[in-house]
């Protein structure tokens, strides 16, 4: 059976893009770790040039394709132009829908798709992650058990998550209308930072709507190549905001916004704002008051890579006063977190967030800032291991606590000592 068939395969104009000038590599996270052809961004698309002139789907061929963490660094940096994005995308739908892996690896993605995009099956999970967490047993447990119980041990505890209201008025003159995405790790695990995000918004003048039960928009399975599962979720989460009225739908997570603005809805797809470019666009109106603190702000992939959005994060930080921002060593490396890569492949995951988290320890700054659930959970790992305390904190919170002039709100979010 050759490795792909006709549905969707990687496109053949597309792949011939590449020139194999090799600019890609020093960026690629597993061509960085393990210095192999094959996990660099030009062997995988060899790759997929062996499958499409016939070759089978080999196991080796799907290992080469699982191990990229889809970060799109070579994106970036490909002076060609190539759209690795794209052929990775129709290249993992391929191999979900053509290969049959081992049974214990399918029972592992059974479990975490049965449960990631699912807020409520998340939430449910908090109380016994805590119990988990208490009972020092994680080598006990299985891969997502440890993931888990770190997102359990970021998240806000001995408070109840904030519920946040359908509609939340701007404060002042009202200069628009936006839909808030509250995502499923977010909202489950950092609702704190989607509590955040609504202050920021109305006190900007945006009346926010916040529809209950939105659900997945399709990220994680998207990544993943899960395609049909991701439809769905697409569709479910359009049909929560129709009729909403809103100008931009704002998203705080970095993945999530990604995968929304290549929604197949095009006028949908064109109200998705990250935070960061919605408040630029509109232009700062409430007033910023100081926040003495040295922060390190980390690009998530999916921001930076993904939406190209670099300058709008590092502007509002810099606009606050008393705020001393410090750039990381290699920006452009991911920390290894990566949707759910990190659980699927724990060993090289916990080599790239120490040295991420290396990096953070580099610059001497007080707070980890970055925009996105994933990459704050996986640099709070790493920093643990490496032992040595940094506050960890959303880019909304920062903003939060400016506006409210409470630098208080930037507590560690991460017990990492
Ligand atoms: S997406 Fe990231 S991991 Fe995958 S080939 Fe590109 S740089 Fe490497
Ligand atoms: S993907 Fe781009 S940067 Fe990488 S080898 Fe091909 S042309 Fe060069």
């Amino acid at each position: 059976m050759t490795a792909f068939d006709d549905h969707h395969p990687p496109s053949a104009e597309l792949i011939a893009d590449c020139v194999h000038c090799g600019f890609c590599l020093p960026t690629c996270p597993t061509y960085v770790l393990w210095g192999e052809e094959m996990d660099s961004p030009r062997g995988r698309i060899h790759l997929m040039a062996q499958g499409l002139s016939g070759e089978p789907m080999s196991d080796s061929m799907v290992r080469h394709f699982d191990q990229c963490l889809g970060c799109l660094a070579c994106v970036s940096a490909c002076p060609s132009g190539v759209r690795y994005d794209r052929l990775i995308e129709d290249t993992r739908a391929q191999v979900e829908r053509r290969h049959r892996r081992p049974l214990r690896e399918r029972l592992l993605r059974m479990g975490i798709f049965a449960l990631f995009p699912y807020p409520r099956r998340l939430r449910l999970l908090r109380g016994p992650l805590r119990a988990y967490r208490a009972s020092r047993l994680p080598r006990l447990a299985g891969r997502m058990l440890p993931t888990l119980g770190t997102l359990e041990s970021l998240a806000p505890r001995l408070v109840r998550p904030e519920r946040l209201p359908g509609r939340v008025p701007a404060r002042g003159p009202r200069r628009a209308v936006v839909g808030l995405l509250t995502g499923c790790v977010q909202s489950a695990f950092f609702p704190e930072v989607n509590a955040a995000t609504t202050r920021v918004l109305a006190a900007e003048g945006c009346d926010v709507v916040i529809p209950s039960g939105q659900g997945c928009c399709g990220a994680l399975s998207v990544h993943s190549g899960r395609s049909g599962e991701a439809e769905r979720f697409a569709g479910r989460l359009i049909e929560a905001f129709a009729g909403t009225g809103i100008d931009y739908l704002v998203v705080n997570a970095a993945g999530c916004g990604s995968v929304l603005k290549e929604y197949d809805d095009a006028p949908f797809a064109a109200k998705v704002r990250d935070l960061s470019e919605v408040l630029v666009e509109l232009g700062p109106v409430a007033p910023r008051h100081p926040v003495p603190v040295t922060i390190a702000y980390h690009d998530a992939c999916h921001l930076a890579h993904g939406q190209g959005i670099r300058a709008q994060p590092r502007q509002l930080l810099r606009a606050i006063p008393g705020l001393e921002l410090r750039e990381l060593a290699d920006p452009e490396i991911c920390c290894g977190s990566a949707g759910v890569w990190n659980v699927l492949n724990p060993q090289p995951a916990r080599e790239l967030g120490e040295r991420k988290a290396a990096g953070v320890l580099a610059t001497g700054a007080q707070l980890l800032v970055t925009a996105n659930p994933g990459c704050l959970m996986q640099i709070a790992v790493g920093l643990r291991r490496l032992g040595r305390p940094v506050g960890l904190a959303h880019t909304a919170q920062v903003l939060d606590a400016s506006l409210a002039g409470d630098p208080t709100r930037l507590r560690l979010q991460g017990d990492v000592s």
